[in-house]
């Protein structure tokens, strides 16, 4: 079913431009070639904007390829404090349900997509602007083969997939504040969380990885996915194609009886 228009939502204006960066528009091209690269097959992943205060997200449960700038959901940038709330002896309030945020605009005839708090914690706790989240098989792979080792091998970690001595990896910033890119002599570490029910229920979890590793831009997610972040649009696009890309390559490289790292000669950056 193609998704439909509805002025119920409210605040038209605020997704409506002809400008093609235009977060309601990019948001839409984006999800359309995600598609196409399998990333957001049978309505799972998405992509959601922060700009100029405002908060971007495509609906939960549509086919992310036929989404219109008048199925995105908007909200106030401030609202991601909403997640975070704490009583004043320090023990975290139940988390608001993005179900109950305030959007500003909220097409009626879908849900709010549960990846909303994932993005937001991207958005809060990393200073991110652009949030991707996918279904891509490699990530799924990859997480499945650090599962096996780590059975196979008790010494071996599941919680972390680790490569180097790929060019590829250039593709990816030494992180937030920090100048640069890896270079081809650094190891690339991704920590991986294990997998929940319901996609919301990953918010602690993923938020403990970012705190745990401050120089991520992505999280996988064990036998689901990734989420990847950026300073822009940009950014997060190259950061998510250059780890699909490395998670591909690793997978290949396995099935060679190649390894990812050299461990005769440990590189500690
Ligand atoms: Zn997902």
């Amino acid at each position: 079913m193609a998704a439909q228009s509805n002025s119920i939502a409210g605040n038209d204006h605020l997704i409506t431009s002809s400008d093609p960066t235009h977060p309601a528009n990019h948001i839409c091209k984006l999800c359309a070639h995600f598609y196409t690269l399998g990333w957001v097959t049978g309505t799972g992943g998405g992509t959601s904007i922060r700009k100029d205060g405002l908060i971007y997200l495509a609906p939960s449960g549509v086919q992310k390829e036929l989404i219109q700038p008048t199925d995105i959901f908007v909200l106030e940038d401030s609202a991601t404090n909403r997640q975070q709330e704490e009583t004043s002896n320090g023990v975290a309030k139940k988390r608001t349900s993005h179900k109950d945020l305030p959007y500003l605009r909220r097409p009626t005839q879908f849900s709010p997509s549960a990846c909303t708090p994932l993005f937001m914690a991207a958005f809060r706790l990393r200073g991110a602007n652009c949030c991707i989240h996918t279904h891509s098989q490699w990530t799924v792979l990859v997480t499945l083969l650090l599962e096996q080792d780590a059975k196979k091998d008790p010494s071996k970690r599941a919680d972390v997939f680790e490569i180097e001595h790929i060019e590829q990896i250039k593709g990816i910033p030494n992180g937030p504040g920090k100048a640069g890119n890896l270079g081809y002599f650094d190891r690339l570490r991704v920590p991986v969380i294990e997998n929940t029910a319901k996609e919301e229920d990953l918010t602690d979890t993923l938020e403990r990885a970012m705190q745990m590793w401050p120089d991520t831009y992505a999280v996988l997610v064990r036998r689901h996915g990734i989420y990847v972040w950026g300073e822009d649009v940009a950014k997060a696009k190259t950061i998510c194609e250059s780890l699909d890309y490395i998670f591909r390559l690793a997978v290949e490289m396995r099935r060679l009886g190649l390894d990812w790292v050299d461990n005769t000669t440990e590189t500690n950056k």
